[in-house]
């Protein structure tokens, strides 16, 4: 789409979910939601927002996260760094009301060969998910890459079974040549976003939530809203009724 490549405002192409009301959005399926992220606090920032809007619409979110975030405390082991961040995803999961799931990669040595494939199309197939979120695959840090990787394969594993959509973190910084084909209102949501970011203590998210706020802030000024998160959605299986949003 021309116009949303170019950022000017189409309001055709934002997600309608929860621009119908609840009683609209009981009547529709119930969506099995998977959030792939490579580091805890990845899923939260990319889109946590949308995250707590799908839950409050009352889908089921899983966070899988492929690491535990072992390598993200400097001087410390991995051991120790997996276990405190460990304990801060769930934290930030709970806000969100996600559920905690690890694909048990290493933080800095994920690998996409044959076999950690097809395992993590197993763990993927074994949430039987409707919609997946993960990583733009144009991203400066090779766990983002390898996460998108995975779930890639797996979507051409299950058979396109269910939509696929990326996320941006930290654009221009991390995430490269991103244009979104999606816009989520967070306006309503947006703090919950930001206390699950500020569940990973350890990560100082002073040094990265304002970027994202920035971010959230930038992308609504783009369809009119206050807030909002931005997507590629690469395609759209859900027979048209069930669809929580508008392509
Ligand atoms: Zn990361």
């Amino acid at each position: 789409m021309s116009a949303l490549n170019t950022f000017a405002p189409d309001l055709s192409n934002v997600l309608t979910l929860g621009l119908h009301g609840r009683a609209e959005s009981a009547a529709l399926k119930s969506l099995n939601v998977v959030c792939v992220g490579a580091h805890p606090d990845d899923p939260e920032s990319g889109c946590g927002g949308t995250l707590a809007k799908l839950i409050s619409d009352g889908h089921r979110v899983t966070i899988l996260y492929l690491t535990r975030g072992e390598a993200g405390m400097k001087g410390q082991d991995r051991a120790s760094t997996g276990a405190i961040r460990t304990k801060e995803a769930v934290h930030a999961c709970q806000i969100l009301g996600a559920q905690t799931v690890f694909a048990e990669q290493m933080d800095g040595e994920t690998t996409t060969d044959a076999e950690k494939s097809r395992a993590f199309t197993d763990l993927l197939s074994s949430l039987a998910p409707d919609l997946v979120f993960v990583h733009w695959p144009l991203d400066t840090h090779r766990d983002h890459r390898n996460a998108a990787q995975l779930v890639y394969e797996a979507w051409e594993a299950m058979n396109e079974s269910f939509t696929l959509v990326y996320y941006e973190v930290m654009t221009g910084v991390q995430t490269h040549h991103f244009e979104p084909n999606c816009f989520v209102d967070i306006s309503a949501t947006w703090e919950k976003k930001r206390s699950s970011i500020y569940a990973h203590e350890c990560q100082n998210p002073d040094r990265f939530y304002p970027y994202h706020e920035r971010m959230e802030k930038e992308r609504g000024s783009t369809v009119r809203m206050d807030r909002a998160e931005a997507f590629v959605i690469v395609r759209e299986r859900l027979p048209k009724p069930l669809i929580p949003f508008q392509l």
